[in-house]
């Protein structure tokens, strides 16, 4: 058994980005944009800050009040988008209820989406073509791609249907050749799937959904849940028990999260190239 070390793969992501930037004249943008005062939100960005100082990027966090309107925040991300100085428009999730997110993650130019989810991006991803993709699920392949775990002809299993994780998640392995089967709230005898998958990957939101029993000897397992019990971080699958059954496993925290922020990277950089190629 072999833990995928997020931490570990997001570090050596960041050092290639540091010394590509380095070398680089003009240092790539970012603009975080965040309505209201969430508390995660708060954290996630500073963390996207953190690895974007780290890279070399240039950074700026725009907060707007939570009483703002769609327009109001649709005109902010008109102005950013004509703006030539920035490289990557991220809207921090979620959004207040009078805003439309849909509306919002469409405004972004396509070619500054870092988070990967206008519908140009999700549809290039569709067709296989080259994109900025969502970042978590493009994480999860970093991993396993650079663990050398390979996904062709591999039965596979990914429990959620979100259009952030589980649905980019699973097109992704079927370009790359895996068989895919995908589960969610609806899905009749979840186990009956969990246990036939090779690779398993779960992105529910739900402490422990994933127990012992319900996983192959020898399975890879890949923890995208972010959930908080009894005040400290854990994810979908119920990690000690599910440990000594298989082949690899990712840890929560340290492993897709961190991935998440190291695609971020990725994307800002590969923005900044689209647009100098326009
Ligand atoms: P979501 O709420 O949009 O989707 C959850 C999915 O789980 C849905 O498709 C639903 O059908 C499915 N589901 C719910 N109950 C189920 C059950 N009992 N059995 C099977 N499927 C069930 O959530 P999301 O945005 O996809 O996020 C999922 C989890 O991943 C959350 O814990 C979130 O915090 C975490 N997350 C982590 C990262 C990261 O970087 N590690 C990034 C995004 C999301």
């Amino acid at each position: 058994m072999e833990i995928l070390d997020g931490k570990k793969i997001k570090d050596e992501i960041l050092d290639e980005l540091r010394n590509e930037v380095n070398n680089m004249q003009e240092k790539p943008t970012l603009v975080v944009v965040q309505v209201g005062n969430n508390e995660a939100s708060n954290v996630y960005i500073k963390q996207k800050a953190k690895m974007a100082r780290y890279v070399g990027y240039q950074f700026h966090h725009i907060k707007l009040d939570d009483t703002i309107t769609e327009e109001e925040l649709l005109y902010e991300i008109d102005k950013l988008n004509k703006d030539k100085s920035v490289h990557g428009i991220l809207v921090q999730m979620p959004l207040p209820s009078q805003i439309n997110t849909y509306k919002v993650q469409n405004a972004v130019l396509p070619e500054k989406d870092v988070d990967g989810l206008s519908d140009i991006n999700t549809g290039k991803l569709f067709h296989g073509k080259d994109a900025l993709y969502s970042c978590t699920p493009f994480g999860v392949m970093e991993l396993l791609k650079r663990y050398k775990i390979n996904v062709v002809g591999k039965n596979v299993v990914v429990v959620g249907r979100s259009n952030l994780v589980g649905k980019p998640m699973a097109t992704m392995l079927i370009n790359e050749g895996a068989t895919v089967t995908i589960c969610h709230s609806k899905t009749n005898d979840l186990p009956k799937y969990t246990f036939n998958a090779d690779i398993l990957i779960v992105a529910v939101g739900k402490p422990k959904l994933i127990t012992a029993d319900m996983v192959k000897d020898g399975a890879v397992v890949i923890d995208v849940g972010i959930n908080r019990l009894e005040n400290r971080l854990c994810g979908d699958v119920d990690y000690e028990n599910v440990l000594p059954k298989c082949s690899y496993i990712t840890p929560v925290p340290g492993g897709v999260g961190q991935m998440t922020v190291a695609m971020l990277g990725k994307n800002v950089l590969k923005a900044y190239k689209i647009q100098k190629e326009k």
